[in-house]
């Protein structure tokens, strides 16, 4: 039942405006304001400022407006579908106010809704398609806070999107019979592979893409999105990843990845944790492949999330590989990978001037047999390495490093769930690295920075590594001596 207090005082309807005159009276800022959002539409404007501010008037130098340079009166009104009266100046307001409203003209008067005739939304645009939210006046804040939120779901090419839509109308009446066929192309064309390669500007792409759609009228096909997750923070997932979340049929994660990324997507997609922490996988690599490539076959939208980037250490090129043989079309969402947070926790310059110019991403696990892999030599000529899992196998790679030449004094970072609010942050050098595999109360995953320009970090809010291993020996020694 819908209450007296639920019903609208104001309407929400979608004026035409194309080539209709439009004018904005005042000289500062309020002008200014409605001046450019009115240039989001067709309309012709007409600005009636007798003594412009500056910014008003080089605005107006450079946009196709008409600027009306005289004291106003009210014939400036005339022929016009809209005005706003947008002084500053209350009494002044008023005037341009009542002037419209004798003129039968709609009014709109900034900040004074009881000389306003309707309110100007805040507007989402992706011409032509534009989402308007109303709150009668009463909330600006709050209407800005709302359009945030709805900015942050809608593709920048949905515009286009909607725009290739109308060149595809007529065909589907045509072709396709209404009811569920009709249904099914729009779906598709709106949120399939027509609206995924606008998206990433092929235009060309799209048309044949809805082009097939049209006439092969059969099952929707199958997509896997490999999405990287960032680092744990649920704010460091990309506006991408979250639209494809909220789209997916199901979503394929790693242990790695938290729950409260996971519950970014659609309430009703279906969960899959395919385990893989060290030392518990659930799935094998081939078993997630398989997955993958049947979930795809079944015509499922799928995200297959992983943590960080999912092409740094994520085995997507075996995942990739499998989709490209079982011919399932796929995409690769870009996430924030562990070294960057890391990075970031610490306020470390992964590359500075003067002093490291290259970066290495690698993992303690090729260290296997007697040579240094290629990575050492890069870091003693000075690179920043970056040590993904590379925990249990830190005395190796110090052991190593050390023994290929690099200094033991070299400067170390280790940062414990980066990005995450349960955080630690360690500093030392390659000498006291060992000391990071025996410390079995980090339980979180860890990244690891070494090099020169990990001194240039800010070490205010970090642990020494070493006193950590002086802390071990000391309850040692404590509990010998009890
Ligand atoms: N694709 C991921 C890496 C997967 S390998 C990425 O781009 O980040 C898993 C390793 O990543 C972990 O062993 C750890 O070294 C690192 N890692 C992932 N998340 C981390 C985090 N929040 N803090 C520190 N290290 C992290």
């Amino acid at each position: 039942m819908m209450s007296e207090t639920t019903k609208l005082n104001a309407f929400p309807v979608f004026m035409r405006v194309e080539n209709a005159l439009v004018v904005v009276v005042g000289n500062g800022d309020e002008a200014l304001a409605k001046a450019r959002l009115l240039s989001q539409s067709s309309a012709s404007l007409k600005i009636v400022a007798d003594a412009p501010e500056a910014a008003l008037a080089s605005w107006i130098s450079s946009h196709s407006a008409t600027h009306v340079e005289e004291a106003y009166a009210p014939r400036h009104l005339e022929g016009a579908v809209l005005v706003f009266a947008a002084s500053g100046d209350e009494a002044f307001d008023r005037r341009v106010s009542e002037d419209a409203r004798a003129k039968n003209i709609p009014v709109n008067a900034v900040d004074r809704p009881e000389l306003c005739d309707f309110f100007t939304p805040a507007i989402v645009n992706r011409a032509p398609v534009c989402v308007a939210i109303g709150t009668e006046g009463a909330g600006p804040v709050l209407s800005q806070l709302i359009r945030a939120k709805i900015d942050r779901m809608l593709a920048p090419s949905l515009g286009a999107l909607a725009t290739l839509a109308n060149t595809f109308r007529e065909a589907a009446e045509r072709l396709l019979p209404k009811g569920h066929a009709r249904r099914r192309f729009w779906n598709e064309f709106f949120e399939g592979a027509p609206a995924r390669e606008l998206e990433i500007g092929h235009f060309a792409e799209a048309q044949e893409a809805a082009a097939e759609l049209l006439l092969r009228r059969s099952a929707a096909d199958g997509h896997v999105a490999l999405v990287g997750a960032g680092p744990g923070a649920e704010d460091l997932l990309t506006l991408r990843a979250q639209r494809l979340l909220m789209q997916a049929d199901v979503i394929v994660h790693d242990a790695l990845v938290p729950e409260a990324v996971v519950a970014m997507g659609r309430r009703d997609a279906e969960r899959l944790a395919v385990g893989k922490r060290k030392g518990c996988h659930s799935k094998s690599q081939a078993e997630i492949n398989d997955l993958l490539v049947g979930l795809g076959r079944q015509g499922k939208k799928v995200v297959r999330l992983k943590s960080g980037d999912p092409l740094v250490f994520g085995r997507a090129g075996e995942e990739m590989q499998a989709l490209r043989d079982a011919e399932i079309s796929y995409e690769v969402v870009p996430g924030v990978t562990a070294a960057f947070a890391a990075a970031a926790d610490f306020e470390l310059p992964l590359t500075l001037r003067g002093v490291a110019s290259s970066m290495v991403f690698t993992t303690g696990h090729d260290l296997k047999g007697g040579t240094l892999p290629d990575w050492g030599k890069l870091a003693i000529s000075g690179a920043t390495v970056a040590v993904y899992m590379g925990r249990s196998v830190a005395a190796e790679v110090a052991a190593r490093l050390i023994e290929a030449g690099l200094s033991p004094d070299t400067a170390v970072a280790v940062v414990e769930n980066a990005s995450l609010g349960d955080r630690r942050l360690f500093h030392g050098t390659i000498a006291d690295l060992p000391a990071l595999g025996s410390r079995d109360e980090l339980t979180g995953p860890v990244m690891t920075l070494i090099g020169d320009a990990v001194a240039g970090a800010n070490f205010a809010k970090s642990e020494p590594l070493a006193a950590l291993e002086r802390g071990v020996a000391a309850i040692e020694i404590q509990e010998t001596d009890a």
